[in-house]
């Protein structure tokens, strides 16, 4: 096929996909194969604003100089150690991570999912060796809508039929409860047993559409918890690294989780990195040979890690995505017309809810603005998300309000 690849169109890399790829994906019909700070370029040299960042993984823009540098480097020197024997990049890592959220101790992962896991095994780890609850009786309270990842635990605890039908038997050990409802929480919280361990919760749900919690509902749930001796446990995967305008979301409302979940732009979108930050009375519950991974604390990731933290810090990422933020609610808020029902989000972690007309939903909208240069992807049938990288300028943020204003436009035409 290499030999064809001169010739190739986009029609002709999608049909190869179908072929030969698992259809775990409805994706955009556009075939990328170049990005760089907010633009995307697909095969036919076309190029586009990302207004998804690969799900928040590429806060820090496509192909970070500082990042990929970092990366060519240790991979010339050394990638895998496995944690059989130590290396010499990972304490650097795990001196640096802690410190820049303020724990005693982090434990590194791959994926998203992965770190959720973790998190859940830790947790239940607490819940019998420091607050004594009965052997295999451990309960951790979700939230409805709740996306955590796809391995069968955390689709043990979805309520999205997708995500969890056909996939039975289900992990148990998990109580559901409505996304930001304290009285649900305070029910649970006093459950008779007296056998709730945690509260898993994502400060905004991302992808169930951006749902931005009451304000106080972090602070108050975080309290609930701590009076009844629970862990919080924030999965900040996608809200993390400066994505809502602060380094977490959590710090909105000046909320140190107990447990705190990070994926996704950790590594700037190098490779899959994430952790669990945690401080001694938590994380040291788990002992040698209880817990581990190939390929998480890896060299590589370590210094890629490192990098794309300090490109956060040093481009002053979280004021830029507050301000960005702002003024894109402020333009769209401005847009006249019937296709938009709401603007909300948070910093640039932002979604529109789309009034279908006509018959065109929010995919149409969608393919329109691809044609105009612009790649956002629906979530759910009627949300639209926008969370360009976090590198946007205000020159940029407003046209591709104008882009997204003239879509609609074509859109119902
Ligand atoms: C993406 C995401 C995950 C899962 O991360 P993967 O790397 O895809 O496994 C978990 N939690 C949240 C909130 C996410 O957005």
């Amino acid at each position: 096929m290499e030999e064809n690849k001169g010739k190739m169109t986009t029609p002709d890399y999608i049909a190869r996909e179908d072929k030969y790829g698992a259809h775990n994906y409805h994706p955009l019909p556009v075939v990328l194969e170049k990005g760089e700070g907010v633009f995307l370029w697909d095969v036919e040299g076309k190029k586009y604003y990302d207004f998804l960042s690969a799900y928040s993984a590429v806060n820090q823009g496509h192909c970070h100089p500082r990042i990929v540098k970092a990366m060519t480097e240790q991979a010339q020197k050394l990638t895998l150690t496995s944690r059989a024997f130590y290396n010499n990049a990972l304490g650097e890592f795990e001196e640096y991570v802690t410190r820049y959220f303020g724990y005693d101790k982090v434990l590194p992962m791959n994926t998203g999912a992965e770190a959720v896991e973790t998190a859940i095994k830790l947790c239940r780890k607490w819940a019998y060796k420091v607050k004594g609850i009965r052997s295999g009786e451990a309960k951790i309270i979700v939230c409805r809508n709740n996306f955590h990842g796809r391995t069968i635990s955390i689709v043990s605890m979805s309520t999205d039929p997708d995500a969890y039908r056909d996939y039975g038997p289900y992990t148990p050990g998990f109580i559901t409860i409505p996304y930001n409802s304290l009285e649900a929480l305070e029910k649970e919280l006093v459950h008779p047993d007296d056998d709730v361990a945690g509260f898993l919760v994502e400060p905004i749900q991302g992808e169930a559409g951006v749902f931005v919690p009451d304000d106080g509902f972090i602070k108050k749930a975080y309290e609930l918890c701590r009076f009844h001796s629970v862990l919080f446990i924030a999965d900040e995967v996608q809200t993390g690294i400066a994505r809502t305008g602060k380094m977490l979301a959590c710090d909105h409302e000046e909320v140190k989780p107990d447990i705190l979940i990070l994926g996704k732009a950790i590594s700037g979108g190098m490779m899959p990195v994430s952790c669990v930050l945690a401080n001694d009375d938590i994380m040291l519950t788990i002992k040698p040979g209880e817990h581990g991974s190939t390929f998480g604390g890896n060299p590589l990731a370590a210094k890629i890690a490192i990098t794309a933290l300090d490109v956060i810090k040093d481009e002053k990422l979280e004021e830029n995505a507050e301000k960005m933020g702002v003024i894109f609610r402020e333009e769209v808020g401005k847009i006249k017309s019937d296709m938009i029902e709401l603007v909300r989000g948070k910093g640039l972690l932002n979604a529109v809810v789309i009034k279908p007309m006509n018959g065109k939903e929010a995919w149409d909208v969608c393919m329109t603005m691809k044609e105009n240069g612009m790649l956002a992807k629906p979530t759910h049938e009627h949300i639209i998300r926008f969370a360009p990288p976090l590198v946007i300028n205000e020159q940029q943020i407003r046209e591709c309000v104008l882009i997204f204003e003239k879509s609609l436009r074509e859109c119902v035409q």
